[in-house]
This record gives C-alpha cells, structure tokens and sequence, in this order.
C-alpha cells in the first residue's frame, strides 16, 4: 500500500513538472482541440490515444506519444451532486459521457487482453515428458488464467467471459508445440463460470476437444 502511494505522489509531481494539463471528466473534454507540443498536430481530444492509469485517463499524442492531457474521473461524488442538478438534455448527454468512459474502459481491457494472450507455440518451454497434461485454471486473486504443467505456470492471460474459443485456440497452440505427447488439457472447476459462459455447446466442444487428444490427435 505504501508503495503504491508514493508512486502515485511521485506520478502528481512529475506531471505537474510538465504542466499537462488535468481536466474533469464530466466537462467537455473530449472536444477540446489540442496541440502537440512535440510534433505541433491538432486533434480532437476524442481522437487521442490514451491509457487509465488509477482512475484517470492519460491523453497522448498518437504520432509521439507524449502525454498531453489528464482527465481525471475518480470523483463521482461530485458527479453525483451534479447530475441532480440537471434534467432532460443535460441528462442524456452525461449519461452519453458514462457510456463512453464505460467504452473506454472496454478498449483497454481488450486491448490487455490481447496483449497478455499466448500468440505462438514459440512462447511455450520445451517439456521433458511423453505424457504431458496441462490444467486450464483461474487465478481468483488476479482473474487471470493460469496454463500449468504441474507445479509450472507455463503462461498467464487475462480472463474472458464465456471463453471456449479461447481455450481450443490456445488447446491448438497447445498441441503444435507438444504434438501426441500432449494427452489433455484439463478446464479446472476454477474456470468453468468463465469458460461456458451462457453458452451451452460449449461443455460438448470442448469435450470434444479433450477426446481428441486423448485419441491421438485426429482434429
Ligand atoms: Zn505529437
């Protein structure tokens, strides 16, 4: 906790060194027009490409990416208070506001998302066995999804709802890189909610998906 305040503190000062500028969330931002101060383009605020660190979100020059504005949005108490305040248009048009943050925050999370994903049996480490099982499971502390042999967490990625495509893509990576000594890949209970989703085909595809290593892998 310590430190994670500090880093903040020191986050405040730094930018403060370099006067970017912060403005709240439920102002108008997004139309503001700013200037690079590194490549001297104008954009549309909206156009930006940004990262939420904490409960802020960072806007940043696409060609350079330098951090031009902050727009905080840790303060919805005093969202609160004003969206009493208004009625009607004012209404929609905030409520617009929350549906974009809620999109940023969707843009981020899938773009970790894919960042953390397994891409390539190059990725994975050689494993000394002809008969290698690999759990599928859910780490609840951090939501991620752990690939394990054993004791060994052979890779980590975000998790998804509903995410039985993910396991066979990853089952396909899987098994190119350890080819018939890989016998299964095994959905720990832990990620079963996450995995099936809503979706009920998927307990038989995947299913179908262990078989078929056990098999010898034919598919
Ligand atoms: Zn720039």
């Amino acid at each position: 906790m310590k430190r994670s305040n500090s880093n903040s503190k020191q986050r405040k000062r730094s930018k403060k060194s370099i006067e970017v500028p912060v403005v709240l969330w439920n102002t108008d931002w997004d139309r503001q027009q700013i200037t690079c101060t590194q490549c001297n383009q104008k954009y549309l605020a909206w156009n930006l490409l940004f990262d939420c660190p904490d409960n802020q979100l960072y806007l940043n020059c696409p060609l350079c990416t330098i951090h031009l504005m902050t727009v905080d949005y840790s303060k919805p108490s005093k969202f609160t208070r004003q969206m009493s305040d208004l009625t009607g248009d004012d209404v929609k048009y905030y409520d617009n506001r929350i549906n974009r943050i809620d999109d940023l925050n969707r843009i981020k999370f899938l773009a970790n998302v894919q960042k953390s994903e397994l891409k390539s049996a190059d990725q994975l480490p050689e494993i000394n066995s002809d008969h290698i099982i690999i759990v599928w499971r859910c780490n609840e502390m951090t939501e991620q999804i752990e690939i394990c042999h054993g004791n060994i967490i052979l890779w980590k990625e975000v998790r998804t709802f509903q995410h039985h495509e993910r396991y066979l893509k990853v089952g396909q990576i899987l098994k190119e890189k350890y080819g018939t000594r890989l016998k299964d890949f095994v959905p720990h209970e832990s990620t079963w909610l996450y995995l099936y989703g809503d979706y009920g085909p998927a307990i038989s595809m995947v299913k179908d998906f262990r078989n078929s290593l056990q098999r010898g892998n034919e598919i």
